[in-house]
């Protein structure tokens, strides 16, 4: 198994390989010394000196660009190496660009020197400059006025003097910025200089990191990382070296990178690195305190698998990083951000602010994260909770005053809210549906007997017997038929109808008589008898006797003029007194006077009253027979 996969990795590294070593062996130009680039160069005269090894072209913005086509070695002895620029022309000449392009340079003596204004790239990403000489020398020499590396690798192999040699030098009076590339300073610093280099990224690699020095003519380097600085330094002895007189000494000046290196800084001759060097940002495996101004923050983070420091504007980001259980040691600063249960521990002098908490000097403490932008709440209370579940500054909530979100009715129920002044928890409440209060309406409700008003609930109010006014008769009765009235409520106006009934019957009597053989009377529509009585007759002659022929007479009312048959009067002359009507006998008594007549009004009464009581029975026995 083991032996399979050494098969295959062999396999993937061939594949790898392959092409670069075809390429190399294909492409590679020895030369016997190096060449001028400058703004006048003709490809005729590179491809005199390395046929096919390099292209030129004039840019746009008046720079011009060399493009390597092949690997190119300068022969053992050669002693020239390639140039760029003329420092005769000054600093203002046009730039010349040397593009790698993925080819290798390689010598024994200096491989590149910049003496105008040179940028060097590689737009393949595999290029190198390599010095292999093993002495006082450098890969890339800058004597020019500007030098920026954007990428490549450089490489200075068997040099172990950190005074001499190193990947990448600068001149003084020189300008270097390097944005990126690779510098391999073996046993010797990556970079050297006693000009001016920043160094916004790259990786640094070698027995030392970069090296600020002095120069004979008394000029001093000035090495700066910006605050934003991606370099990166591995170095195996230190990772930062000055050297001086100790009154003219070489200066670095950190302010952001990324620097692995067992110590932090040493120096050459009398220069004192804690006053050369001010280290003000960037990340370290070494305590880098001895150069760190009082007031510049900085922290140690422990952790099981390593200890970092970090300066200034690299501190959060380094604390960021703790583990729950990792300590993180500040050495300056007051306030610092870290992840949840890190131990802090305080050893600045004074009091420090962790995750809003002050930690007193010279003690430690495991804290929250509590997220105090924003508060966590429940009905009651609200408080600032930590991402482990922990709590702080737990207080009830402040209740502003409540608002009515929705007002209750007599038959639905409202809403109120009110929201607390600290964290803005709102609470929303019922309102119960409001009592019921009656409102009676204006309009009378009616029934026969009273009127009142009424509420929707059926409640009454004002109720009162309705007051009536008169009857108004609608329609009149009569003997036959009913009648009808009203009157009307002067309050509410309701109306009552009544019947009137028919009216009584009043007899009204005929004033003309009605009679029978035996009473006359007056007679009502009805059939009812007024003013009934037995006719009062008398005797009317209707013609007198005489001796020749009798007379006649006959019975008569005197009050309804009734007339019975008339009867005869017999002759005059004969015996037969001459009887009188009964009527007629009484009236004549008075006026005889005359005692010797008695016995003959005594039998003249008594026939008289004999007639009398017959006329009577007569009349009863008419009357009952009709
Ligand atoms: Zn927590
Ligand atoms: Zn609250
Ligand atoms: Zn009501
Ligand atoms: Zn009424
Ligand atoms: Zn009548
Ligand atoms: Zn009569």
């Amino acid at each position: 198994m083991k032996r399979l996969l050494s098969i295959l990795l062999c396999a993937v590294m061939l594949v790898v390989t392959v092409p670069t070593m075809v390429f190399a062996a294909d492409t590679t130009v020895e030369v016997s010394n190096g060449m001028a680039f400058r703004s006048d160069t003709t490809q005729d005269a590179i491809d005199q000196w390395a046929a096919g090894a390099a292209t030129i072209q004039e840019n746009s913005d008046g720079s011009f660009t060399v493009t390597l086509q092949k690997n190119i070695t300068l022969k053992q002895g050669a002693t020239s190496p390639i140039t760029f620029g003329n420092f005769q022309d000054g600093k203002t000449q046009p730039a010349m660009i040397l593009d790698l392009n993925g080819c290798t340079v390689s010598a024994k003596t200096i491989v590149i020197a910049n003496y105008g204004n040179l940028v060097i790239r590689d737009s393949q990403g595999t290029g190198k400059v390599v010095y292999d000489g093993g002495q006082y020398m450098t890969a890339v020499q800058n004597s020019g006025y500007s030098l920026t590396v954007q990428g490549g690798t450089f490489e200075c192999v068997g040099a172990d003097s950190v005074t001499y040699n190193a990947a990448i030098n600068a001149a003084a009076g020189t300008e270097t910025v390097i944005d990126g590339g690779t510098f391999n300073g073996n046993g010797a610093g990556a970079l050297t200089t006693y000009g001016n280099v920043t160094i916004n990224g790259g990786t640094f690699n070698g027995a030392y990191g970069v090296v600020s020095k002095k120069a004979g003519s008394g000029e001093t380097g000035s090495i700066t990382f910006p605050e934003n600085s991606t370099a990166v330094i591995h170095a195996d002895k230190m990772a930062f070296v000055v050297h001086g007189d100790g009154t003219n000494n070489g200066t670095i000046d950190v302010k952001g990178g990324s620097f692995d290196a067992p110590s932090i800084a040493g120096k050459l001759s009398s220069a004192d690195p804690k006053t050369d060097i001010t280290i003000a940002g960037g990340s370290y495996t070494a305590d880098p305190s001895d150069y760190v101004a009082g007031e510049t923050a900085s922290i140690k983070h422990t952790s099981e698998q390593k200890t970092l420091y970090a300066v200034g504007g690299d501190v959060q980001a380094l604390a960021n990083t703790a583990k729950p259980g990792d300590t993180i040691t500040v050495l300056s600063g007051n306030t610092i951000t870290v992840p949840d249960r890190v131990t802090v521990e305080n050893q600045t002098g004074n009091d420090i602010s962790v995750n809003g908490e002050t930690i007193e000097k010279d003690s430690a403490a495991t804290v929250h994260k509590f997220d105090r932008t924003s508060w966590k709440s429940d009905k009651d209370s609200h408080w600032h909770e930590c991402e482990c579940g922990e709590k702080t500054d737990i207080a009830a909530h402040t209740w502003g005053d409540w608002t009515v979100t929705q007002q209750a009715t007599e038959t639905e129920k409202g809403e109120k809210k009110r929201t607390c002044s600290a964290c803005g928890y709102e609470e929303t409440a019922e309102i119960p549906v409001l009592a019921h209060t009656h409102k009676f309406g204006t309009e009378w409700k009616t029934d026969k007997d009273n009127h009142w008003h009424e509420c929707v609930c059926g409640e009454k109010a004002d109720i009162a017997a309705h007051a009536w006014g008169d009857w108004t008769v609608t329609q009149q009765a009569t003997e036959t038929e009913k009648g009808e009235k009203k009157h009307t409520c002067s309050v509410c106006g309701y109306e009552e109808t009544a019947e009137i009934p028919v009216l009584t019957h009043t007899h009204k009597f005929d004033t003309a008589w009605k009679s029978d053989s035996e009473n006359h009377w007056n007679e009502c529509a009805c059939g009812e008898k007024g003013n009934l009585a037995a006719h009062t007759m008398k005797w009317v002659v209707d013609r007198e006797p005489t001796a020749a022929q009798t007379g006649s007479k006959h019975e008569e009312c005197t009050v309804c003029g009734y007339q019975k048959a008339a009867v005869e009067i017999p002759v005059i002359g004969t015996t037969t007194p001459e009887e009188k009507p009964d009527s007629e006998k009484p009236a004549d008594v008075p006026q005889t006077g005359d005692g010797s007549n008695m016995l003959v009004w005594i039998a003249a009464m008594m026939m008289a009253g004999t007639v009398l009581t017959g006329t009577a029975l007569c009349a009863r026995k008419g009357k009952h027979s009709r």
